[in-house]
């Protein structure tokens, strides 16, 4: 029964935990993974798309601005005719940069080489110039404009962002060069509030993966994007330069990428965001599940064994233990008789056995019915109850047959707890429907012996027994093992 138990027991839990298992953590798997696929597919794209408005919006008027200038007749005319008075140039360079905001302006001539801002002439460019290589750079390029980072020297060396434009005269010779910068601290001021709004890493690269520009907080300072294992496997499609969405791993993190080119900066525009914090919801959402689960298992479990234990009792009285009477039964009785007889070594005193049994019995049946029969056992049972110890062990041996195993009580103690039983009985007649039913019992003693047996001592009591109903009944007798 225990290892039965035991069985159920296991099964039970195993069908819970894998259950409670398989249900929490597929609906884990199943909404991460939507929620991963609609950040990669959804957020990041549209988060992207609209960075890439705005800096369209706020990085290409410088562009535009520049494209402006190179194109201005009054610029050309001025350079064509001379570049007489650098007043009215430094004038038109200071209306510039006041008009649109910007950080600086300049202009450069491939006849002079000077260097005009709106401060005047601020120097001459020189091919032998570290500095100036710019200006030569521009002059032999194919496309009409460049972005580059340099310091600023109008400007105490500020690391400023060059729009530097080629400016043609009308035949389409090249006549120097124009343009605005953007002090780099703008543009950062710019990342972040895009940052902020977006709640997103913003960052800029070459094609060779160097982090050009970055907002506040960038995840470790790294010079190249490539050099992260996640980053490298993308290269590939990064390079090609159309929207791309993907994540990678970072030190136990997802991290969600969004990238596209930039054609006017020539650069590559990233958008970032580390872990999710919904991801992270639905991880705790799991663990709280999974707590849960075992905590319904385990009451589940407890309620499961309480309820087995408790039928298990019921089965084990109603197995052993009489109905009407309410004392143990035959099959109790011989379990009990059986542990006696084991003990026998460890006992000091011997046990003994009476075996009683209800004189004319069929006429108290026959004359006051099967009812008062019954109550009349149960009276029978009452008395003798009350008449021996209360480790003596009283039974019903069938019918209206009983048995008392007296521990640690020889033959001589037995027969005097056998009468004072059966005078009792004689003394406290049964009352049934306010009618009292008298009754007498007929009792045969023995005592154990060491090489009895069940079924030897059963002999020798029913013996004895015989012996008290042969004798005239409602008496006491015993039969000696030693006189078989
Ligand atoms: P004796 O003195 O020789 O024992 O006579 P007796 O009438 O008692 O004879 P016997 O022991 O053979 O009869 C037993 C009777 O007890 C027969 C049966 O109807 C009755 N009996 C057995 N069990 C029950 C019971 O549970 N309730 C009732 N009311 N009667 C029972
Ligand atoms: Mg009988
Ligand atoms: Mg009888």
């Amino acid at each position: 029964m225990e290892q039965g138990n035991r069985r159920l027991i296991i099964i039970i839990s195993l069908l819970l935990i894998t259950g409670f298992l398989g249900i929490s953590v597929t609906s884990y798997l199943v909404s991460s993974s939507s929620l991963r696929t609609h950040i990669t597919q959804n957020e990041l794209p549209l988060t992207g798309d609209n960075i890439y408005s705005e800096i369209q919006r706020d990085l290409l008027r410088p562009i535009f601005i520049a494209s402006l200038m190179a194109t201005d007749t009054f610029l050309r005319d001025w350079v064509l005719q001379g570049e007489k008075g650098s007043k009215k140039i430094s004038h038109y360079l200071g209306e510039i940069k006041t008009k649109y905001n910007t950080f600086s302006s300049f202009f450069v001539s491939d006849a002079t080489n000077r260097y005009y801002y709106p401060g005047g002439i601020l120097k001459t460019v020189s091919e032998k110039e570290e500095r100036d290589q710019w200006y030569f750079r521009i002059k032999n390029m194919d496309s009409e404009y460049e972005i580059n980072l340099d310091p600023d020297m109008a400007h105490k060396d500020t690391m400023t962002i060059f729009i530097n434009h080629r400016v043609q005269d009308y035949d389409g010779n090249y006549i120097g060069a124009t343009g605005v910068g953007l002090a780099i601290h703008a543009v950062k001021n710019l990342i972040n509030t895009y940052q902020r709004t977006y709640q997103r890493s913003i960052y800029f690269t070459d094609s060779n993966g160097r982090v050009t520009l970055h907002g506040k907080d960038f995840p470790d300072p790294r010079k190249n994007i490539f050099a992260v294992q996640g980053m490298a496997e993308h290269r590939e499609d990064i390079l090609k330069g159309a929207p791309l969405s993907f994540e990678y791993q970072d030190n136990g993190k997802t991290v969600y990428v969004n990238n596209r080119y930039i054609p006017e900066f020539g650069w590559y525009l990233f958008v970032e965001q580390r872990g999710d914090k919904e991801i992270d919801k639905i991880k705790n959402t799991l663990i709280t599940n999974l707590c849960l689960s075992f905590v319904i298992t385990a009451l589940i479990l407890l309620a499961t064994n309480l309820t087995i234990s408790s039928y298990q009792q019921r089965l084990t009285r109603m197995a052993t233990i009489d109905k009407l009477t309410g004392i143990y039964n035959r099959r109790a009785f011989d379990i009990i008789m059986d542990q006696a007889l084991k003990d026998l070594p460890r006992e000091q005193k011997p046990f003994s056995l009476i075996l009683f049994d209800m004189d004319h019995f069929k006429k108290v049946n026959d004359t006051h019915g099967h009812m008062a029969g019954d109550c009349v056992l149960q009276k029978v049972v009452e008395t003798t109850a009350n008449a021996i110890r209360s480790n003596d062990v009283l039974c019903r041996w069938g019918g209206e047959e009983f048995l008392v195993l007296l521990k640690e009580c020889p033959l001589e103690d037995a027969l005097a707890m056998a009468e004072k039983v059966r005078r009792a009985v004689e003394a406290d007649p049964a009352v049934y429907q306010e009618k009292q039913i008298p009754a007498t019992i007929s009792l045969g003693v023995t005592e154990q012996i060491h090489q009895d047996t069940r079924e030897s001592l059963l002999k020798r009591v029913d013996k004895a027994l015989y012996a008290a109903k042969a004798n005239g009944r409602n008496r006491c007798e015993t039969t000696l093992a030693t006189r078989e």
